[in-house]
């Protein structure tokens, strides 16, 4: 059994599948998957004090400021083995930096930084069909507005690092997975 480790993070804008294929994913190669978003919607909806904190960020469509997040990630992110695959962090520079740092007190690396590439339209198509309670119009408009000012450096961040791999997500789930697979380098991840 090879061990390799498959520490993998999902970038993409809202709407351009990071959850269903980091759900599809992280079963098949047998990845810790760690979603932001549904640890904060967990923690608001349970009344937490990080959830008292989190929800007018994300009931208004912005972020939860970094700390919080950060501190979150700190909390979940494997210490042992355990390959993770991160959706919905970073989001920000800051966020990517202390991940940066985090990874390197642990002594791991980054295996995969993949990007899921959707335009604007398409996105906001998406995400108004879903129906989540943070997917009216208004907020899709400024979710899109803040991906593209605070999370589109940590695209630029990855890339300058050569760590970034595209994919397009405007097929079908199924072929996006496949691109996304094939980037992995087409093991099971635990053959
Ligand atoms: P989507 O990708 O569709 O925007 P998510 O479930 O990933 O949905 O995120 C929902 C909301 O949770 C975001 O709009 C934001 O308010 C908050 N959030 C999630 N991840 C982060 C993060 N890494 N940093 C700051 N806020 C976050």
């Amino acid at each position: 059994v090879s061990r390799n480790p498959m520490n993998t993070i999902f970038l993409g804008p809202p709407g351009a599948g990071k959850g269903t294929q980091a759900q599809l994913i992280a079963e098949q190669f047998r990845l810790k998957h760690i979603s932001t978003g549904d640890l904060l919607r967990k923690a608001m909806a349970e009344g937490t004090p990080l959830g008292k904190k989190a929800q007018k960020f994300v009931n208004e469509g912005s972020l939860v400021p970094d700390e919080l997040v950060i501190d979150l990630i700190r909390e979940v992110l494997p210490s042992n083995g355990t390959g993770f695959l991160l959706d919905g962090f970073p989001r920000t520079v800051e966020q990517a930096k202390a991940l940066d740092e985090m990874l390197k007190t642990e002594k791991k690396k980054l295996q995969n930084v993949i990007y899921i590439e959707l335009a604007d339209d398409e996105a906001t198509t998406r995400l108004l069909a879903r129906k989540r309670s943070d997917d009216t119009a208004e907020t899709v408009k400024n979710r899109l507005k803040v991906y593209h000012k605070q999370t589109q450096p940590v695209v630029d961040y990855y890339k300058n690092a050569k760590q970034l791999v595209k994919v397009d997500g405007s097929p079908s789930p199924d072929l996006v997975r496949k691109a996304i697979e094939k980037t992995f380098g087409g093991s099971d991840g635990h053959a």
